[in-house]
């Protein structure tokens, strides 16, 4: 059998963390297996929907690098096949019309409340003759859901979940304004589409129960389940804004990378041994619902971040400084020339070493992209304020060396260490720092040094000094 798993969103905002890993167990299973992932858009709230939503889904699955097989379906462009299969329902004595008025569902809601009853329609038309219909209600749809018995759930990770026929109702497949709910429009969608596995949040558990209903009066083979614990915040309440961030984008604003996102992801709810870094080429071969936990697991920030640091060693620096360009210009308001490229990539190995982010990254090489005067920071300021006499010396020494590299720079820095600071070699490195990259924070200054050029850095130090 071909595996077909999907990716069906609602488009309701910015992609949440938990649907991104759905996403994720989805497209790992499904290449895995050699099979395919679809997307399809779940828009049937037409209230509420949203064209940006829907752009922010894409734009992350993009920036997840998660790709999907075939076109985007539309669920709301879907709605005649799902009227149909109501229709289809009613002709085989599966569903029936239901005409009650919204005061009398009222009052069966009051009396099921008052005797504690989960269930709360009390299938008044289930068995009426249609002949007895009010004149002029648009009727609903009800499914008939076993009077006895009860309906199981084969799930690949909680196992056989069973739940008593008297906590499900003849709930609605079709509103009386000829719209299909949730739970038709999924089944018929997931048939037609020919899905083979749902990997979904266990919050769809509930609907599972009644999505089987469905499957089983339409006589269609129902897919396999798998429900994924939920996403805790740190503090185990579900992740959400509060935690500081529960969005794709914000991730991706925090400079966090793709792979990293990905493989931080998967170990969030999935496990190989003790492996923590799982490159996306060993998950697509490991990747299983066996391994998937069975209980929700907690966001961890410090984790994601070590996860992070691991990837921005490993990337490629040219790739690396291009996804820190949007970075460069909103933090710093900076175009990166082809010359800062160049000096940029000479440092990239100890940049990427001491980056935990890209924001990081960003941050400790835009001196690199910087041109004279620099602005200096408040720290970088007051150490140039209080050093005139070793800059001055720098600038001189600077000027006679015949080759400006990182061994000449640091050893010329020793003897002025000797001369002026006690023979400490930070009292005069730290306002070098200052004046060459305006803070107080950077990589090796004696390389930056080399990197940037005779002419470069005297023209740094020239202009830190004053008068
Ligand atoms: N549209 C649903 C959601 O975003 C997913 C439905 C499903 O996976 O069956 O939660």
């Amino acid at each position: 059998m071909s595996i077909v798993t999907r990716f069906p969103p609602s488009p309701t905002g910015m992609m949440h963390i938990g649907t991104a890993r759905t996403a994720l167990f989805n497209w790992l299973y499904a290449k895995r297996h050699g099979g395919k992932m679809l997307f399809r858009i779940e828009d049937t709230d037409r209230a509420r929907h949203s064209e940006e939503a829907v752009t922010a889904l894409i734009n992350a699955m993009h920036w997840l690098e998660l790709d999907w097989d075939g076109d985007i379906v539309s669920q709301f462009e879907q709605r005649d096949r799902h009227v149909e299969a109501a229709k289809e329902l009613v002709e085989k004595g599966q569903a029936y019309y239901c005409y009650c008025s919204p005061e009398e569902l009222e009052e069966m809601r009051e009396k099921a409340k008052a005797e504690g009853s989960n269930s709360f329609y009390d299938r008044r038309w289930r068995d009426a003759d249609p002949s007895t219909a009010p004149a002029g209600v648009d009727p609903v749809i009800r499914i008939k859901a076993p009077l006895e018995g009860s309906v199981t759930v084969k799930d690949r990770v909680q196992g056989d979940v069973t739940v008593d026929a008297t906590q499900l109702d003849d709930f609605i497949i079709l509103r009386s304004d000829g719209t299909p709910t949730y739970m038709l429009a999924v089944v018929v969608d997931d048939h037609d589409m020919g899905v083979t596995h749902v990997i979904r949040g266990d919050d769809h558990l509930n609907n599972t129960f009644r999505q089987n209903v469905i499957y089983d009066a339409l006589g269609w083979d129902k897919p396999e389940y798998a429900h994924l614990p939920l996403i805790l915040g740190p503090d185990g309440a579900k992740m959400s804004k509060r935690h500081g961030a529960a969005s794709v984008e914000e991730y991706r604003e925090m400079g966090y990378l793709p792979e990293a996102m990905r493989n931080y992801l998967l170990r969030l709810g999935w496990s190989h041994g003790d492996d923590e870094i799982i490159s996306t080429a060993q998950a697509i071969e490991w990747f299983n619902l066996e391994h998937i936990g069975k209980s929700a697991s907690r966001f961890d920030f410090d984790k994601l971040e070590h996860v992070n640091a691991h990837y921005m060693k490993e990337a490629d620096p040219a790739r690396l400084i291009d996804l820190c360009k949007p970075f460069y210009q909103s933090r710093h308001n900076v175009e990166v020339s082809d010359e800062a490229q160049r000096r940029i990539l000479a440092h990239a190995e100890e940049l990427q070493s001491r980056a935990k982010t890209l924001l990081q990254f960003t941050d400790e090489s835009v001196f690199y992209a910087k041109s004279v005067p620099l602005n200096f920071d408040e720290k970088a300021q007051s150490l140039i304020d209080e050093n005139q006499d070793i800059l001055a010396a720098l600038l001189e020494m600077i000027s006679d060396l015949s080759k400006v590299s990182a061994d000449t720079v640091q050893e010329s820095c020793k003897l002025i260490a000797d001369k002026l600071a006690e023979g400490k070699l930070g009292k005069v490195a730290m306002p070098l720092r200052a004046a060459i990259t305006g803070t107080t924070v950077s990589p090796s200054i004696f390389h930056a040094c080399e990197i940037l050029g005779q002419d470069e850095t005297r023209a740094r130090l020239q202009a830190a000094i004053k008068g």
